[in-house]
Order: structure tokens, then sequence, then C-alpha cells
């Protein structure tokens, strides 16, 4: 996408607002689908949580992908925007019972990820088969808050319980139709991917009726210049060969799924907002967006640096900005960033805000969510609107009636 493309959606659709290049997904996808081609049968499906508007789900459907939920409600949206119940994977966390069987009967794929659900579930339902996730216990990437497979993630059956998931299945008599990892959101270092996957197929082997091996996700997306990036390529040659040698001494030619969110979607996103202020202090020159991390909270939340550019004055020479939002909260979403000279009214873009940017944003401080863009055949469609005061309101009571102005305390 060019920045005249970006500013355009800008002054068409106010600001601050999403924007997602349709290409760059189709992109995304094809590469990965390509370096794991030496697989027979390769599924990936998209991890909804990453960016959920029922239009990139259609987008995501109409490529081929499958679809991996974390919760009902994202089930739902993934029948809505067209999915086969079957091409679609519920891998949720500490949910309920009750949550689970309700996916079982709209008949998606189930991944059951603790004991003790695996239990009641398998005794229940022996005939309904299931996914199990894995705890290999490896450490990926250095972040804890990102990396979920490591000894005290909460995610995941440990691998050192696997006798006594045995016991569940052949006590139950169920059915374990696929084996899950997902190791955390970095894979840094191919060698360390593989040797969970290592775990994986050993795990594998206790049984007799898979038909899939799902290896989780955990691509790593540049985010700013001199970044790692996950070297897909190398990981799908060595991977697949290794998967492929797997098949041929189980028996059977099972499927390579992964669930990629971050590697399909965060590169093609983009979040635009204008400069309300700029603000010269004593110790650096703020400027101050239209948003905040009711917005954009990856920065604050996960530390995460997205590349900031001033699309309305490219060509204008750099100067230090420390960018920050509109709410009152420590909203810093860059500090001492080289940014073309900023002046009120310039928009800035955000780079790689496809992925969990807008299905993280709130309304905190009572601001509408932005709406959302989608750019496709050199065209913007509006794919979600702004929203309005309706929509703030819309599920509050206002209890007129319950308090009355007599009760105004007196400050005597
Ligand atoms: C979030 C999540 C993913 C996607 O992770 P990315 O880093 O965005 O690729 C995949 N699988 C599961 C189970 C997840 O929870």
């Amino acid at each position: 996408m060019k920045q005249s493309d970006l500013l355009n959606i800008a002054k068409t659709y106010g600001d601050p607002v999403y924007v997602y290049d349709a290409d760059k997904i189709t992109s995304q996808y094809k590469r990965l689908t390509k370096a794991f081609g030496a697989v027979r049968h390769l599924k990936l499906n998209y991890a909804a949580k990453a960016l959920s508007n029922i239009s990139i789900l259609r987008r995501m459907n109409s490529l081929g992908s499958g679809l991996d939920t974390v919760s009902i409600q994202e089930v739902q949206l993934g029948l809505m925007a067209g999915f086969r119940p079957e091409s679609i994977i519920f891998t949720p966390n500490g949910v309920s019972l009750e949550e689970i069987e309700e996916a079982a009967q709209l008949g998606v794929r189930i991944n059951i990820d603790n004991l003790s659900i695996l239990e009641q579930f398998g005794s229940k339902h022996p005939d309904i088969p299931v996914c199990i996730r894995i705890n290999p216990h490896v450490m990926a990437g250095g972040n804890s808050n990102i990396s979920v497979g490591h000894i005290d993630s909460k995610f995941g059956i440990s691998i050192h319980q696997i006798p006594h998931l045995l016991r569940i299945v052949e006590l139950t008599k169920m059915n374990i139709n696929g084996i899950h990892m997902h190791t955390g959101s970095d894979i840094l270092d191919i060698d360390v991917f593989l040797y969970a996957s290592e775990i994986l197929f050993e795990t594998a082997k206790n049984f007799k009726n898979l038909d899939f091996i799902d290896f989780g996700s955990g691509f790593k997306v540049p985010y700013k210049e001199g970044d790692i990036e996950t070297n897909i390529e190398e990981l799908g040659k060595k991977l697949s060969e290794r998967f492929n040698a797997f098949c041929k001494a189980y028996g059977k030619e099972l499927t390579l799924a992964f669930e990629p969110g971050k590697f399909l979607v965060s590169e093609a996103g983009y979040f635009l907002a204008k400069v309300n202020v700029v603000k010269q202090t004593t110790s650096t020159v703020f400027a101050s967006v239209d948003s905040g991390f009711n917005h954009l909270i990856r920065p604050m939340l996960y530390g995460a640096s997205h590349t900031i550019i001033n699309i309305s004055n490219p060509e204008g020479r750099e100067r230090y900005y420390s960018v920050v939002g509109y709410i009152c909260e420590t909203d810093t979403f860059a500090s001492n960033r080289r940014i073309n000279e900023i002046a009120e009214g310039d928009i800035l873009c955000f780079k790689n805000a496809g992925a969990y940017c807008f299905t993280m944003a709130s309304n905190y401080n009572s601001r509408f969510r932005p709406p959302e863009v989608l750019w496709h055949k050199g065209e913007a469609i509006l794919i979600r609107e702004r929203e309005n005061f309706d929509d703030l309101i819309r599920n509050q009571i206002d209890v007129k009636d319950l308090f009355t102005e007599k009760e105004a305390v007196k400050m005597k």
C-alpha cells in the first residue's frame, strides 16, 4: 500500500482508523504454504483472536485456511463467516465443560488442555474424538508473557503427565485424533522449535488413531528495523522432512497443522491517528495523537515497538519525539523516536497493526473504538463502522428514578 492511499483513507473515514491490506494477508498465507510444500497434507488454521473482523475471517476462508478459535463466540463468528465446522478447531484454556460441549455440538474439532476436563469429556462423550494440547516445557522466545510452553505456563498438559493421560484415554475409551502444542509467540531459534517438535512426535507415538499433528504458532515477524524474523523457509524445509519421516514410521499420512495469527495479519495492518498537540517540555517533544491504549495497547502491555511514520510529511527532516495518547493514563506509544517533523494535524501511521491491535481495543475513557477498512484491489472497503454514542450507552441501565436531588449531601 502507498502512503498516499493511507492518507486518503484517513481523509475519507476519519481518524483514528485501522487499515488492512488484503494482498499482504494473501502473500503471507502463500509464503507459509510454500515453505511447507513438501508435506502432502498441510492445514493452516488462522488464529481468529489476532484479528477477528468477520470480513477478515471470510478472506481467510476463501484462501483455504481453517480457523483456530479460543472462545465459543469465535466459533460462532467463524461459522457465520462461512467456515465449515470441521475446518474450525476450538483451542480454549480454562473454559467450562459446558462451553466445550457446546462447541462439540456445533461440530467443530475440540482441543483439550487439561486432564480434569479430558476425563469429564471422555466419560460423557467417548464417541467424540478430541485433540490434546501438550506442554513440552520448552522455553521459546524471551518474554514470559508471550511464551506459553515453559514449565510455569498454565497452558497445555505437561508431558510428565502422559501416563495419567493414557490411563484416562484407556478407561474412557475416547479417541485422540490430534496432538497439539503452542509454545509461545516468538520462534527465534528454529532448533529450539524442532526440539519441542521431537517431544510432540514422541508423544504422538502413544496414539494409534491420529489424523493430525498441530504445531501451534509463534512465527515472529519484524516490528522494527533489525528485528529477527522466523526463517519460515528453513523451518519449513527441516520440519517437513522430519514430519514426512514420522508419518512413514507411523504408517499413515497425517496432516501437519499450524495456527498462525500474527504471521498472517500483523504486517497487513496500519493504524492511523492524528496529532492533536505537539508539546515541547524541558525533556522531550511530545506528539499527542487522538488515540491511546484504548485503541492500541501492545506498546504498553508488551513493550511492543511499532514503527511510526509521519505520512503527512514523509520528506520532512527527522527529529526525536515521544509519541503519546490522549487518555488520562501514561499511554506512551514510543519514546525518543526519530520521525519526520511533526506538525499538529499530521497523520501518523503505526505499522504492524494487524494482529492483537483492534481485537484488544476497549472503550476506556468512554471513547469510541475506531473503524476498520480493508484495502482490496486498490479500493478501500469499510468493514467496521466507528462506534457512536449509542454503542457506548447500549447496555447501560440508567436508574434515573432511584436517586433524587433531595439526597444531595450538604457540605456544611
Ligand atoms: C494465540 C494463539 C495462536 C496464534 O499465535 P500467533 O503468535 O499470533 O501466531 C495460535 N494458537 C493458539 C492456541 C493461540 O492461543
